[in-house]
């Protein structure tokens, strides 16, 4: 029979660390069921029946984040056959709030206290005995990254979970406390089993609705509540959380002793710079533009343009084309590999090397404990329009690709944050967006130097407006997820751990390449290449784009984008095309305007483009371009990270939706400016414009406030 050995801790207290370390290459990466969480599950190394779950990184068990909710779930429900608490020693006493309440769950567990290298080396001493006494489980000393302690530890954990040894809860809250927590287990029996009694009459006595639902039956406990509350002149929750930091101050006198006597750490030293009030952004300047330098600018423009004109451009079509030759290939699966499959998930591979060396970056910064400094450093910016200091990351990468960027937003923890992130990272002109910038701000304000700047302020302006928008309904309300984040101390990240988190985020773009993204351009190749020409239905040339079904299809949908001011068909397929990378814009309105090819920022068709539309309706093609769904890439990496096809499709409706409504305004009322008439169309603005004014300023939605144990944890230097 198999042992399942699950691992649980606070985020960084090393629980990655350990899990690669034990399961080594056998591991499986998914998400939780239904929802967007990192689920991983692994078999420990020569040992295939064991196999080891990492939960979500926590802080209490808690139901306020829907990773507490998912880590409680799964040791409630599926009950693990032991638990690896993994604890943070170089702040351990944070780290216990968790583990007291760990313990109540009648589960074998074992404490790993980490990081003891570093304990180590500040001269800080841990007294294990004691402390496993105090807790009463057994405690071990393990460093996840010099790999001391581990094996020890996992084989404990093998032992307990045979054995079944279920450590005897030795904390104790004070007397009143413990009175009515002992009556309302009593009520319990018959409920739930002896072991879970503690954790349930702890839970419901805070009141946690969706714990609840875990039970058959809900015993009448409104007068224990009301005791209690009386007692301590407080509410439940804050009593409860109160008493568990009582205890662990308790116990920390006795079994930690510091070498601090005013010393300070060199990760001390570092932060003093680092997040210090003048330099922290200054110096994140700096950092972030060597990474964008290096990954987008330089070597990684350099592998992508490699990749895109090299490998996909004078390597492999016409390797495959001459393959295709010889086998005499009917000339219209020819066009569908080369220019359909070939080209199509050639564009996408093309990100692939520039994602690989920004991810080593990220990995690199996120490993070495400065990832969580920007966070800090940003999150008093962010919160202000309900967006994380992690959101700030997805952000800039995004300016040179929505793709890495979207995927990059896998480093928020908290799930609805990162929602927000994934849905609004992409209005941030990415490099493909430039050559549109660029024709309409060459063709139609004769290359103002205003043009290019107003698209990033459109850009931010609607992530910030955005932020403020959603965290008013009811989806994204909530409580403003508090700061609650570890400082870890600095270190060396290891070699391995770099290129595995660079290579899983990574991989998992490749695959989504080789299925939606590839049915995606397959079926676009088709709508392009197909069509009536010469009274007959067939294939096209290059130049017929006008009389395939993609034309008929824009003709078709051309009339919903006459109020934005750009009703022809031509804008409409340009815009569609744009689907598959946005590059291709400049491209389609080439072809269109009868050039085979045209120069980047497609100087060639200015004049023609200047003369079918007005600078109003260009600037809102504009806008609508940098705000609607991005390209397959960017969806895929969307549909990836939101895990759940009802999110996937309300982020792209949100971002059509939006790019519909602004474009709207902006041609209407810009209409109106420039002396245009007066029409419906302006009255539909107008009211868009009230309507957009109303849901920023309303009031938040009622929203439960934290508990004190998060409060508690806020102050994070
Ligand atoms: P998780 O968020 O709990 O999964 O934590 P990670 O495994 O990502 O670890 C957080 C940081 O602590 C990483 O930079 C690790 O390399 C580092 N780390 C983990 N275990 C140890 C350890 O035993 N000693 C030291 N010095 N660093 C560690």
């Amino acid at each position: 029979m198999s042992v399942k050995i699950a691992l649980a801790g606070n985020p960084n207290s090393g629980k990655t660390t350990l899990f690669n370390a034990l399961t080594g290459s056998n591991q499986f990466v998914g998400n939780w069921p239904g929802v967007t969480v990192e689920k991983k599950e692994g078999r420990l190394k020569g040992h295939k029946d064991v196999i080891i779950i990492d939960l979500p990184g926590i802080y209490s068990l808690s139901p306020y984040t829907l990773e507490e909710v998912v880590a409680r779930n799964y040791l409630i429900n599926d009950r693990p056959d032991a638990i690896i608490n993994i604890v943070d020693g170089t702040n351990i006493e944070r780290n216990l709030y968790l583990s007291t309440q760990i313990l109540e769950l009648g589960i074998p567990v074992i404490m790993a206290v980490n990081m003891m290298d570093i304990v180590k080396k500040n001269g800080d001493e841990i007294r294990i005995a004691r402390l496993g006494e105090k807790l009463g489980c057994e405690v071990v000393e393990i460093s996840a990254l010099k790999g001391t302690g581990i094996t020890e530890a996992v084989k404990k954990a093998v032992a307990i979970a045979q054995t079944k040894t279920v450590s005897e809860i030795k904390h104790e809250f004070c007397k009143e406390a413990e009175e009515i927590i002992q009556r309302v287990e009593d009520k319990l029996s018959g409920i739930v089993t002896d072991g879970q009694k503690r954790f349930f009459a702890v839970k419901l006595l805070e009141k946690d609705e969706k714990i609840q639902t875990q039970i058959s039956s809900m015993p009448d406990i409104a007068e224990d509540i009301k005791e209690l509350e009386e007692k301590f002149e407080d509410d439940t929750e804050s009593i409860i959380t109160n008493e568990r930091y009582c205890y662990i101050s308790s116990i920390i006198g006795d079994c930690v002793k510091k070498n601090r006597a005013g010393k300070l750490t060199l990760s001390d030293k570092i932060d003093r710079v680092v997040t210090n009030r003048w330099l922290a952004l200054p110096i994140f300047a700096i950092v972030m533009w060597v990474v964008y330098y290096v990954s987008v600018t330089t070597v990684g423009t350099f592998a992508t343009d490699w990749t895109n004109d090299v490998l996909f451009g004078d390597i492999i079509p016409p390797a495959i084309e001459n393959i295709l030759v010889s086998v005499n290939c009917a000339g219209w699966l020819e066009g569908l590999i080369l220019d359909g499959i070939v080209a199509g998930v050639g564009a996408v591979l093309g990100f692939v090397p520039q994602m690989f060396v920004l991810f080593i970056f990220l990995a690199f910064l996120e490993s070495c404990g400065y990832m969580a400094r920007v966070a800090f450093i940003m999150d008093r910016i962010f919160r202000k329009f309900g967006l994380s200091g992690k959101s700030f990351i997805p952000m800039l990468i995004g300016t040179g690709c929505s793709v890495p960027g979207v995927m990059a937003s896998r480093t928020i923890e908290n799930d609805r944050d990162r929602k927000m992130t994934v849905m609004t990272t992409t209005f941030i002109p990415c490099g493909a967006k430039l050559p549109i910038i660029a024709l309409i701000a060459g063709a139609l304000f004769d290359e103002a130097s205003w043009v290019a700047p107003s698209a990033y302020f459109v850009g931010i302006a609607a992530v910030i407006c955005s932020g403020i928008i959603l965290k008013k309904t009811k989806m994204f309300a909530g409580d403003p997820a508090p700061f609650v984040m570890e400082l870890p101390a600095y270190h060396m990240p290891t070699a391995g751990n770099i290129f595995r988190s660079m290579w899983e985020r990574g991989w998992s773009f490749i695959k989504k390449a080789g299925t939606v993204i590839l049915l995606s351009t397959i079926l676009l190749w088709f709508l392009m290449s197909f069509g009536w020409a010469d009274g007959s239905f067939g294939m096209l040339e290059a130049d017929q784009l006008d009389s395939s079904i993609l034309a008929v299809i824009g003709n078709f949908i051309a009339p919903l984008f006459k109020p934005l001011g750009w009703g022809d068909w031509k804008m409409a397929v340009a815009a569609v095309t744009g689907l598959i990378a946005k590059e291709n814009v400049v491209g389609t309105f080439g072809i269109l305007f009868g050039f085979a090819e045209v120069a980047e920022d497609g100087t060639e068709i200015w004049g023609q483009l200047a003369g079918s539309m007005t600078a109003v309706a260009a600037y809102s093609f504009l806008v609508f371009n940098l705000l609607c769904a991005p390209c397959f890439a960017a969806m895929g990496a969307i549909k990836r990270e939101m895990n759940n096809p009802k999110w996937f499709w309300f982020a792209i409706g949100y971002q059509t939706g939006l790019a519909y409504a602004v474009s709207l305004c902006v041609y209407q009322i810009g209409n109106i400016i420039s002396g245009g008439g007066f029409g419906l169309g302006t009255i539909v603005a107008v009211i868009l414009m009230i309507g957009f004014g109303y849901l920023m300023v309303r009031p938040y939605k009622e929203s439960r406030t934290l508990n004190a144990g998060q409060k508690a944890m806020v102050p994070a230097r």
